[in-house]
C-alpha cells in the first residue's frame, strides 16, 4: 500500500446555539499587558446571530492506492500549509501503515519543527496514519493498541467558555453538569497576577462556588493556562486549599519547568501540566523535575498517537497520571481505552469547545452520565458528516 495523495479539506457548515456560545475567556500569560486583558472571547467572530454560528475546519485526508482513507483533525491552515508545503513530500509514495517509520522520517527532517506548530502538524498527519491503519484493519485503533482496558472511561467536564464572573451563573452550570451525570469538573480562572487583589477575591471566589455547589465527594480541576508565576500560584494556593482542589493546571508556561517543580513542593494538592510541552524528550524535562503531579499531552499536538504513547510508557515508570489534554476526545478515547485506569483514570471533555471540534465529524464521541463508552467505530471514528458541510475548498498553497 502507498500514499498516492494528501488531501487538505477545508470545510464549512452553521452550527446553531441558544444565545452566544462563548461567554467569557481564560485568562492568558499575556494578560500582564493591560491592553490585551479584556475582552476577546474565545473564536466568538464566529457568532453569526445569537441562534447560529460559523464553523470552519480543515481536515486531512489521506488517500492510498488501496483506496483505504485516513482523516486527521480539525486543523487550523496554517498547520495545513506545513503538512502540503513540508511533510507532503515525505509523505507520499510511501507505505502508511508505517507510522513508526514516518515519524521518524518526519521528525528527523523537520529539524527546525521539534516542538510547536510543525510538531502539530506531524500530530494531525500521525493520527489521520492511525485512523487509516484501523480503517485497513477494519478495526477499532484502541484494539490495535491492546485495549479496551475497561468498556467505560469517566469523564471530566472542563467549562472552557462558560461565565467565571457571576457566582450565581457558576453555581447553575456546575449544578446543571453535575446533575448530566459528571463527578469532576474543570473550571477556568480568568485572574492572574496583573488583576491585583481584585483577580485574586475573584478566581478564589469561583472555586468556593464551586466546591458549596458541588459538595464535598465531587473533584474540581482548576485551570490557570500558564498564565501565573510562582507567588502568584503560592498566594492563590493559600487561598483555595481549604476548597479541595483536585488538581492546579498550568501554573506557569511551559519552559518554567523550575517554577512548577518549585509550586509543587509548596502546595498541598496535586499539580498539572505539560499540554503545551511536545514529544517525548520535552516530557522528559517535566517528569525528571519532579514538576508535576499529572502529565496531560496534547494527542495532537504532542507528537500524534504514535509519541503520546511512548511519553505514557516513560511516565509509567514513575507511577505518574497520563491524561491526555482534551483537544481530541476521538483520539482521546481510544488512547484512554489502551491504558491502565491507575494512570488514566479520567478524560477531558471540553463541554463548549467539543460543539465545534466535533460538529463535522458522523459519529462524535460524546460523554453520557458523565462516561465515554469505548465506541465500536472503525479507526479513530474520523468520517466527516455529508449534511453538516455547506462548502468545501481543497487548499493548495
Ligand atoms: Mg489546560
Amino acid at each position: 500500500m502507498k500514499i498516492t495523495n494528501i488531501r487538505l479539506r477545508k470545510v464549512s457548515g452553521v452550527m446553531e446555539t441558544d444565545g452566544p456560545l462563548w461567554e467569557e475567556r481564560l485568562v492568558m500569560p499575556i494578560d500582564i499587558y493591560p491592553e490585551y486583558r479584556t475582552g476577546g472571547s474565545h473564536a466568538s467572530g464566529n457568532q453569526i446571530d445569537d441562534g447560529h454560528y460559523r464553523v470552519e475546519a480543515c481536515f486531512v485526508q489521506i488517500e492510498t492506492d488501496e483506496g483505504v482513507i485516513g482523516i486527521g483533525g480539525p486543523i487550523p491552515d496554517f498547520h495545513a500549509y506545513i503538512i502540503d508545503q513540508q511533510l507532503r513530500p515525505i509523505l507520499e509514495g510511501k507505505d502508511p501503515r508505517a507510522t513508526e517509520l514516518l515519524w521518524d522520517q518526519m521528525h528527523r527532517l523537520m529539524v527546525h519543527g521539534r516542538q510547536g506548530e510543525v510538531m502539530m502538524a506531524i500530530s494531525a498527519v500521525d493520527c489521520a496514519l492511525w485512523d487509516l491503519k484501523g480503517r485497513w484493519l477494519d478495526q477499532p485503533v484502541f484494539r490495535l493498541l491492546g485495549g479496551p482496558t475497561r468498556s467505560e472511561v469517566p469523564a471530566y467536564a472542563s467549562m472552557l467558555g462558560f461565565d467565571v464572573e457571576d457566582p450565581g451563573r457558576v453555581a447553575e452550570r456546575s449544578k446543571e453538569y453535575q446533575e448530566k451525570g459528571y463527578r469532576a469538573q474543570k473550571w477556568f480562572f480568568r485572574h492572574g497576577p496583573a488583576s491585583g487583589p481584585d483577580g485574586v477575591r475573584k478566581n478564589t471566589e469561583l472555586v468556593r462556588t464551586l466546591r458549596e455547589t458541588l459538595g464535598q465527594d465531587d473533584d474540581i480541576m482548576l485551570d490557570a493556562w500558564q498564565s501565573w508565576d510562582y507567588q502568584y500560584a503560592i498566594r492563590m494556593a493559600e487561598e483555595i486549599a481549604e476548597f479541595r482542589p483536585r488538581w492546579l493546571e498550568e501554573v506557569a508556561m511551559p519552559d518554567r519547568i523550575d517554577t512548577y517543580a518549585q509550586v509543587r513542593a509548596a502546595v498541598p494538592f496535586p499539580l498539572s501540566g505539560a499540554e503545551h510541552e511536545y514529544t517525548r524528550w520535552g516530557f522528559k524535562r517535566f517528569i525528571e523535575a519532579d514538576a508535576v503531579d499529572i502529565l496531560q499531552p496534547d494527542i495532537y499536538w504532542a507528537g500524534g498517537l504514535s509519541e503520546v504513547l511512548k511519553i505514557a510508557a516513560y511516565a509509567s515508570v514513575y507511577d505518574l497520571s497520563v491524561i491526555p489534554h482534551g483537544h481530541s476526545t476521538n483520539a482521546g478515547i481510544h488512547f484512554s481505552a489502551s491504558q491502565s485506569p491507575a494512570t488514566t483514570w479520567i478524560q477531558e471533555y471540553l463541554v463548549l469547545w467539543n460543539r465545534i471540534h466535533q460538529f463535522f465529524l458522523a459519529d462524535p464521541v460524546k460523554p453520557e452520565n458523565g462516561v465515554i463508552k469505548v465506541p465500536d467505530h472503525v479507526g479513530m471514528g474520523m468520517d466527516l458528516d455529508p449534511a453538516k458541510i455547506d462548502s468545501e475548498e481543497e487548499l493548495r498553497f
